[in-house]
């Protein structure tokens, strides 16, 4: 499916650049990044474009879940193009994410919710270091 094809689909009027932004993420590999990563691609691929009409295009993508964000890392909000519910491994040294599924962990004890809450998901962080 081409970018202006999933734009529409999604229920998004295909601009320029939101095009040239879908073209970047929706290659078929999956990549976690923020909104300043993306900015360097587009700035490497030739194209201008400013951080803010980034971070405008990218919650815009949220909004219609063509992208998820993790918000557990810091104050840099980390997109992510799989949008299937999955985990992460976090490299503490690189910053690097590495999807697992699911169904690879098993949370055996839930603690009691906070009164007049729900839980909404659980989002699963297991941080890595290398062995010496
Ligand atoms: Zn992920």
């Amino acid at each position: 499916m081409d970018s202006k094809t999933k734009l529409r689909k999604a229920g998004l009027r295909p601009t320029k650049q939101r095009i040239a932004i879908a073209d970047i993420l929706f290659n078929g590999i999956n990549r976690h990044f923020t909104a300043e990563n993306l900015h360097n691609d587009i700035i490497q691929s030739g194209k201008q474009m400013s951080l803010a009409t980034i971070y405008n295009c990218l919650n815009k993508f949220k909004n219609v879940g063509l992208i998820s964000h993790l918000q557990s890392l810091g104050e840099t909000y980390v997109f992510d193009t799989n949008v299937e519910h999955h985990h992460h491994f976090f490299n503490e040294k690189t910053g690097e994410l590495i999807d697992f599924r699911p169904g690879d962990i098993h949370v055996k004890k839930f603690p009691k919710l906070p009164k007049g809450y729900k839980s909404s998901g659980i989002d699963i962080i297991i941080k890595l270091i290398e062995k010496n």
